[in-house]
């Protein structure tokens, strides 16, 4: 049976044109990229997306698998919940007096999300933040969806040129008729250093520019029993939506601030919870919580892993600054 690249299109491509835009329709191969969510094929697929700055067609029919993407929601740390699937993060970060989302996933996944907060034992409508790191389709394809299912004084925030990636993104979907997402309007606008609050959950924002203009990263506490650990979501991981040498300097920048941030400051990062799981093996680690003895390290606090990822992402970035600076000059 072809699904061809019709289907990721309907899923992706359109309304991230020309990020998300679609190589040629080529002959469906017999096996999904992976059947169990593993890590490894999915990066070298998200890589290759990166490279090319088009969507392999095994990944869009992938994106649009509901059963594939399905993964058991799970407590990360004792006031922090995964709630995404096996493609993109959702995080939910608790308190007693309200919580905040980070990321709202796409199409039918967010009411996926919302059954996953229910699933863990928590009620969607005690979400008084949605922080969401960027406008492609992916992460802020949800926001109308939550605004509907959420009460009417939850706040929505992006930053500036967040907000505008994520109309412009609706936009297009809108105008080419395929798999259209509405967006809502603009609410909270996050600036650079500023802490917002939800409930009782303090989130440090960071503009991080590079995966897009608009790309917000995010800084919380994650509590594992009697330790409070600093952790931090990268909002934007790929160059699959490059447009020009600018931009991977600016990518790049923001990758040496993020490594800064593991180092100095009164409250160094510890950990790094991902954006997309497969991008640091979240997906298998998260499996070493639930067999974790007591006195043993928390699984996801892995420092050293993250400033190796974040020297891999600097590297992946400077060898793409050559070719964007060669396109421009010719
Ligand atoms: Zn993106």
């Amino acid at each position: 049976m072809f699904r061809s690249a019709a289907v990721s299109s309907l899923m992706l491509g359109m309304s991230l044109a020309p990020a998300f835009a679609q190589s040629a329709p080529v002959a469906a191969p017999a096996a999904p990229i992976t059947t169990r969510c593993e890590s490894p094929p999915l990066m070298a697929a998200f890589s290759l997306f990166g490279e090319t700055g088009r969507m392999p067609p095994d990944l869009g029919r992938f994106l649009s698998d509901a059963a594939l993407q399905r993964i058991e929601p799970y407590k990360a740390f004792d006031n922090v919940y995964y709630v995404g699937i096996c493609w993109v993060s959702a995080w939910l970060i608790t308190s007693a007096k309200g919580h905040v989302l980070i990321d709202t996933l796409y199409g039918p996944f967010t009411d996926q999300l919302l059954a996953n907060i229910k699933a863990v034992g928590l009620d969607p409508k005690d979400i008084k933040l949605v922080v969401v790191t960027h406008g492609h389709f992916d992460h802020a394809g949800g926001m109308a969806r939550l605004k509907a299912a959420l009460p009417p004084g939850t706040q929505f925030a992006m930053t500036e040129e967040g907000w505008t990636e994520a109309f412009e993104a609706s936009r297009q979907s809108v105008a080419s008729g395929r798999n259209p997402w509405a967006m809502i309007e603009r609410d909270l606008v996050l600036q650079d250093a500023q802490t917002v609050k939800g409930g009782d959950v303090a989130i440090e924002t960071y503009k991080t520019p590079g995966h897009t203009f608009g790309t917000a990263s995010f800084a919380f506490d994650a509590q594992d029993g009697s330790r409070t650990y600093r952790a931090f979501t990268v909002g934007g991981l790929g160059l699959n939506a490059i447009q020009g040498p600018e931009q991977v300097e600016a990518f790049i920048a923001s990758i040496k601030r993020i490594r800064a941030l593991t180092e100095t400051g009164s409250r160094p990062i510890d950990l790094h919870l991902t954006t997309h799981p497969f991008s640091n093996g979240l997906t298998e680690a998260k499996d070493r919580i639930r067999s974790r003895k007591a006195g043993e390290a928390h699984p996801l606090v892995d420092l050293a892993g993250f400033r190796h990822q974040l020297d891999g992402l600097q590297a992946g970035a400077e060898k793409r600054l050559i070719v964007e600076r060669q396109k421009k000059a010719n």
